[in-house]
């Protein structure tokens, strides 16, 4: 049994990890035919919370609607509630996966096969690791290009992941950290898990374009720092003062290098990280909507 992930919710029950009975013929497993998410809960002085379950769960829900799956998100919330309270974790990634099962390898989805719902729940680290707290994330614009809106829409589509996939390992082979894609036009989109903002002359941006995820990160930034929204060249992100991503993962995460282009760390990404950091440990009142208290242990 996997020591950090003991329990896992699959399909209605919570289970161990390692018995859940998928077949090597599953449709996601085939064609990437799902859709997940990417949540937190961290430590509160309420006890752990989850951080903007909802926003999440309506992402999910519009990911699950473009490959015809109904998916129940008040279960699937409660499930996330649940399987934290199963594995007692206080700080934690959160997991949900929608996936088609058996039923047929025919590209046709739909009732004929099976579709199954996964919530796991582990601990964390940011996935760009140390980088992303000390020296700073090292971005390489990308020769791939991000899968346009027009051909796959941006949601957690998981066959999508490939893309990322693919610029991430370009980037890491070449000593990056980050991959940036970019548009035929030069126009930023986002990086291969986050989203992209940069500071000038004190104001905050944050990139617009419409082959990027609406990252739920983004818009607790946009709305913290009250931030512009508009689309941005790379000429331009290379003249900023300070460049930072965020992502569920990633959180706030300060860019320190763009190809040959270095950056400090600068005092806007540190404070708008320090803000972050408040908000979803449930230090800032006016925000505490934003999180759903995880039932309290049984003692
Ligand atoms: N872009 C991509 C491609 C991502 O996978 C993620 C991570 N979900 C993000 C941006 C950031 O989104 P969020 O802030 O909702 O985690």
């Amino acid at each position: 049994m996997n020591n950090n992930t003991p329990y896992i919710w699959v399909d209605g029950n919570i289970i161990t990890s390692d018995e859940s009975g998928c077949t090597l013929l599953e449709h996601g497993l085939h064609y990437g035919t799902g859709v997940f998410e990417g949540i937190r809960c961290y430590p509160t002085a309420n006890g752990p919370a989850i951080f903007r379950l909802d926003a999440h769960m309506k992402r999910l829900q519009a990911g699950a609607e473009v490959l015809g799956m109904n998916i129940d998100i008040h279960q699937l919330s409660q499930a996330a509630l649940d399987v934290l309270h199963a594995n007692q974790h206080q700080s934690a990634y959160i997991r949900p996966i929608i996936f088609y099962g058996a039923g047929s390898l025919g590209l046709d989805v739909g009732d004929q096969l099976v579709t199954h719902s996964v919530v796991a729940s582990m601990p964390w680290k940011s996935h760009l690791g140390e980088a992303a707290e000390n020296k700073g994330v090292w971005m390489k614009t990308s020769s791939v290009r991000r899968v346009p809106a027009s051909s796959v829409p941006p949601l957690k589509l998981c066959g999508t992941y490939v893309n990322s996939i693919i610029a991430k390992r370009e980037a890491t082979q070449a000593g990056f950290e980050e991959a940036l894609f970019l548009d035929p036009d030069g126009r930023i989109c986002e990086a291969t898990g986050e989203n992209v903002f940069m500071v000038k002359n004190g104001i905050v941006t944050a990139v617009e374009h419409h082959d990027a995820l609406p990252g739920i990160t983004r818009d607790t930034i946009i709305s913290l720092a009250q931030a512009e929204v508009r689309p941005v060249y790379l000429k331009e992100l290379l003249n900023a003062d300070e460049v930072f991503l965020t992502g569920t993962s990633a959180e706030v995460a300060p860019v320190t290098r763009i190809d040959n282009t270095q950056f400090e760390i600068g005092p806007v990404t540190r404070r708008l990280q320090t803000l972050y950091q408040d908000l979803v440990h449930g230090r800032l009142p006016q925000h505490t909507a934003w999180l759903t208290r995880v039932r309290k242990w049984a003692a």
